[in-house]
This record gives C-alpha cells, structure tokens and sequence, in this order.
C-alpha cells in the first residue's frame, strides 16, 4: 500500500494532464443518486481493485456528475477559476503531505503562507501586524472571527457584561453569518439596508433605538454580497464601530477580491479599519478548494482565544512571544482548527509566479465582461436589469416570465450543455442571475445564453 508504483503514478499523472489541458472544460451534469448507487456498488470492499477500474469509475461515471464550476459557462451561485498553476502546485502540496499546522512542524509552509496573506492585508490596508490563516472557506472564516469579536468583547466587558451578546448585520449579509451567530449563541441586530446596502447612519440609527445598544458587541459589514455584489458603506459603518468601540468584520468572501481592480477599488473604502475579515481565494482569486483566508487587524486577540491547550501541544506554544508579531507563527492559533492543509500555498505559487499585476489584470477583465453583459442585457427589449451591476454580479429579468419559466430555461440551458444559471430571488421576485468569475466567460458564451431567452 505505501510502496511507489511507477504505473499507478502515470494513470493518475496521465487522468491530470488530460483535464488540465481540457479547453473548454465541458459544463457536464447533475447526477441520480440510482445510477450513482449502482455504479459505485461493491467498490469499496474487502479485497482490492485495479487502478484502472476505479479511473474508469470516476471518468465514466462520477466526474460527469460533478458540474465543473471551473466552465467558463457556470455563471450560477459563484464558480471558480483556479490557475493552472495554483492547480499545479496543490498537487505538490499533496504528494508532499504538507500541513500548515504550527511553526515548529511547517515554517517553511507557513512562511509562504503568510507572504500571500500580507499581500492581501496590504490590498486592504490593513495595519503591518495584522494577520492570521487560511481556513478551509468563508463560513469558516466568519465563525472563527466572530468567535474572537465574542471572547474579545466578554473579557472587556468582565462581569458586566450582559447575559446575552449581540452582533449588528444587515438582512443581506451571508447565511453564515446567520448560522455563526447561531452556533455561538450571539443574538442579530438586523440593521434594516438602504437600497440593500448596510449603511453608518442606519447603523447608528438601528442602535439608538434599541432598548439594549450595549448588548450590542460588534458589526458585520458585506465587500460584495453574495446574491447581489452590493458593498456596504464600509467607512460609515468603520466609523460608528470606532464611535462605539465595537467589533468590525468584513465579509469579502466573494467581492474582496475586487480591490485588486482599480475600477472599484475606491468602493471599498473603509475596510483598513476591519478588525477581522475574510476573503476566499477559492472564489475570485483563482485558486484551488478549499481556501479562504483569515485576517485580524490584532491577531494576538485571536491568539488567547483559538490557542488549544493541550498537554503534547506545549512544545509549539513555547519561546517567550510578545503577543504581538510573533516569530514563530502558528496557523493553529488563528481559527477552531488544529491540523490543517497548507491550503495557501497554490495562491501564494500562482501569485508569486504570474505577479499581483496579472491579478489586478483578470479581475478588472471580469469586471468589463460583467458590464458589458448587463449593457447587452439593457439594450434587449425583452430584458430588464434588475439593478446596474457594481461587481460582477448581474441580475436581470425576463419580461413576462414565471418562477416556472426560469426553472425550465435554467434546466434545458445545462442539458444543451450551453450554460449553468439557476434562477435567483430579489425582493421576493423570480430572476435571473449572473455570476462572472472566470476570465474566458466570453461575450459571446454570454450572448449565446441570452438568445435562449428570446
Ligand atoms: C461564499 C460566501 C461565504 C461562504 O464562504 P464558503 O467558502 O462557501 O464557506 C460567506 N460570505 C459570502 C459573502 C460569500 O459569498
């Protein structure tokens, strides 16, 4: 079992060189779980199989029921669009088993590691000592910060603090922000939106007629909400959270990624005050699943709170370490993590091998596609924007269309292999929604999905 075997080595180094090459990566289809039960049956079992006959398994039968969120024809939810190279070195980092635990046991990891997240700390503006990790997405990211804002808020706040913690966000802010709030039993101020958007003066003003204002410990602003590519008034609300000293985190797990673009850059004002946010690379910055990354502003505050313990985990926690910029920097100790991947390291390859200019470059290219589609979507009798695009994210309607008719369309789209785009809601309504992410989403793949809805 743990004997190199030179054939099965170039089965699978043949399998990836054939769908790295894939140009285009066909779209593919949604599975049945019968046809899957029954091609699967009986694989895993007490005696062996060839490598051949599972390669064969998964070509024929269990790649083709994943849809490639890497087509330049998935425009639903949000795809992925991972350079060759970030895939390239992720193989790296599995033959080479590395994690990214602790220092001790992954500098050299960690170190590179911590070069990308500082490229992306300064993108923000964040002060030289922020940092932290990278976790395995957005979700976790969120949790673990708003783990931090807690503890952080509760040892302030010593015995007077109140039974139950509140954290201020808008209704548009992402569902796991909701479920974060949930599994660490802090209660929502929901901020009613200007036009979608969380702003400072209905942060201030939520606050200032809420009987308990002081329950209230920390805010979570949005750069780019998911459904919409709204970004919040990010300097308003940095400056009611300073005003009040309270916790600011920013979800930028989709649209962070948009300050490499100077077309936007300047929409994200604010975000330098982030006491902790989050960006997932595996979104919009090109890199493989799963990787999100994890900033502090102050990651010694993340430090007393996610730090485990334990006994045999010592060793790694010692060397005297001033809480502020330690030299020995344990990924560990930023998130509700122990062992993990060294899951940066593909980003932080890519960048380090094409250049943040070719970052800045792609991005701004998804951006003029996107508009360029909502202007095409404008200029279509039977098309309506729903709202003009601030990211990439498109949302439109069809005249004289039902929830019904966006269902069908959607579905016979991905059987004509032609797109994939799930109809979307806004404002209680049925539309239709595009998610650019990938730089060779044509105007031309875009005007082919358009004309099926004529
Ligand atoms: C995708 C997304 C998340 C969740 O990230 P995962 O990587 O899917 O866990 C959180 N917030 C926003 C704004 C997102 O777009």
């Amino acid at each position: 079992m743990f004997v190199h075997d030179p054939a099965l080595t170039e089965l699978v180094f043949d399998y990836c060189r054939e769908r790295l090459a894939l140009d285009p990566v066909p779209l593919d289809f949604p599975g049945e779980k019968g046809v899957l039960d029954a091609a699967l049956a009986g694989a895993v079992a007490a005696g062996p199989h060839t490598a051949e006959q599972l390669l064969q398994l998964f070509e024929t039968h269990m790649a083709p029921a994943v849809l490639s969120c890497d087509s330049p024809r998935f425009l639903a939810f949000i795809p992925a669009a991972p350079t060759k190279a970030s895939l390239l070195f992720d193989m790296i980092v599995s033959a080479s088993s590395l994690q990214g635990a602790s220092w001790l046991e992954a500098a050299g990891a960690v170190a590179a590691e911590n070069q990308a997240l500082r490229v992306l700390s300064d993108l923000a503006g964040m002060p030289a000592g922020s940092g932290g990790c990278f976790v395995s997405g957005g979700s976790a990211g969120n949790l673990s910060a708003l783990v931090v804002a807690r503890d952080t808020a509760r040892a302030k706040m010593g015995a007077a603090a109140p039974p139950r913690l509140r954290f201020a966000l808008s209704d548009q802010a992402h569902s796991s922000l909701g479920n974060a709030l949930r599994i660490i039993d802090v209660g929502a101020l929901i901020v009613p939106t200007v036009d979608h958007r969380l702003t400072g003066d209905a942060l201030r003003a939520a606050l200032e007629a809420d009987p308990d204002p002081a329950s209230v410990i920390g805010v979570a602003a949005t750069a780019g909400t998911t459904n919409a590519g709204i970004i919040d008034d990010l300097a308003g609300v940095a400056a009611v959270a300073a005003d009040l000293d309270m916790w600011m985190h920013v979800d930028g797990a989709y649209g962070g990624a948009g300050m490499f673009s100077p077309l936007v850059r300047d929409r994200y004002k604010g975000i330098e005050h982030a006491d902790s946010l989050i960006m997932d690379p595996h979104k919009w910055l090109f890199a493989p699943f799963d990787c999100a990354a994890l900033i502090y502003k102050r990651p010694w505050l993340a430090k007393a709170v996610h730090t485990q313990d334990a006994a045999y985990l010592d060793v790694i926690h010692t060397g005297a370490d001033s809480g502020q910029t330690p030299e020995e920097w344990n990924p560990s100790d930023y998130a509700f993590h122990l062992t993990r991947r060294a899951r940066g390291l593909a980003l932080w390859f890519s960048m380090a091998l094409h250049g943040t200019d070719a970052y800045r470059d792609a991005i701004t290219q998804v951006l003029e596609t996107a508009w360029r589609a909502a202007a095409t979507i404008e200029a279509t009798p039977h098309l309506e924007l729903v709202r003009p695009p601030e990211l990439s994210v498109v949302m439109f309607r069809r005249l004289g269309w039902s929830a019904e008719d966006y269902d069908r369309w959607s579905s016979e789209l991905l059987a004509g292999q032609i797109g994939f785009v799930t109809p979307s809601k806004w404002e209680g309504e049925t539309i239709a929604r595009f998610a650019f992410l990938h730089p060779d989403t044509s105007d031309e793949i875009v005007a082919e999905i358009l004309a099926t809805m004529a």
